[in-house]
């Protein structure tokens, strides 16, 4: 598949604004596990999805229109706030209420860093798709961090964690690697 065109939309901070006019694939993973670097080099653009330094646009669900067809939909990041504290809730409410909510999603991309094992929200966000039958495939991130030679071994260890096959984890880095194995999941999803 190729990108021709991708732009900022909205930001919905209540459900009463998600958008419901296009097929969607999101993207969801703790803060920082590289959602907005990953949309960004999908869609071969720096500065579309702002990084996690952006005030604000962390905890609300950003719509990017790619090729007027379809929507990649940037989800608030889950895990541990800026400051290192804990968030007194698992994941935000908008973000439970998107994935429950929204007719038109077609696949959740669950990010999940290549240099670690899964963390307990990460198996209990994929453990929450599963239950609900939400259609998602894990991708493992800054894959550029570790040497070519291990990201098989790293897959599968996310693998086992999440009690799925090697071949359910992508691997990707911002740099490139990876990206058209992304896009062709995506092609398949709207043809
Ligand atoms: P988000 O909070 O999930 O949207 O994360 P960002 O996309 O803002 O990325 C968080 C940090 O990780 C930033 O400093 C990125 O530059 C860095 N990062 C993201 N993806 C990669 C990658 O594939 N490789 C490397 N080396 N760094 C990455």
């Amino acid at each position: 598949m190729i990108i021709k065109n991708a732009k900022y939309v909205t930001s919905a901070v209540k459900e009463s604004d998600f958008l419901t006019d296009f097929p969607e694939i999101c993207f969801v993973g703790r803060s920082n596990v590289g959602k907005s670097s990953l949309i960004n080099m999908l869609v071969g653009s720096k500065g579309l999805a702002k990084s996690s330094s952006t005030p604000g646009l962390t905890k609300m669900v950003n719509y990017f229109l790619i090729n007027n067809e379809l929507y990649f939909v940037d989800l608030p990041g889950y895990g541990y706030s800026k400051t290192g504290k804990k968030h007194t809730e698992l994941w935000s409410t908008l973000l439970e209420n998107y994935l429950l909510s929204s007719e038109n999603l077609k696949m959740v991309f669950m990010l999940v860093d290549i240099r670690h094992e899964p963390t307990e929200l990460d198996k209990l966000m994929h453990r929450f798709l599963f239950y609900h039958n939400i259609p998602h495939k894990v991708i493992a991130t800054k894959a550029d961090k570790i040497a070519k030679s291990k990201i098989f071994n790293a897959r599968n260890e996310i693998a086992k964690a999440l009690s799925l096959g090697v071949a359910d984890v992508l691997a990707v880095s911002n740099l490139g690697y990876g990206k058209e194995n992304v896009l062709d999941i995506v092609e398949n999803i709207i043809k």
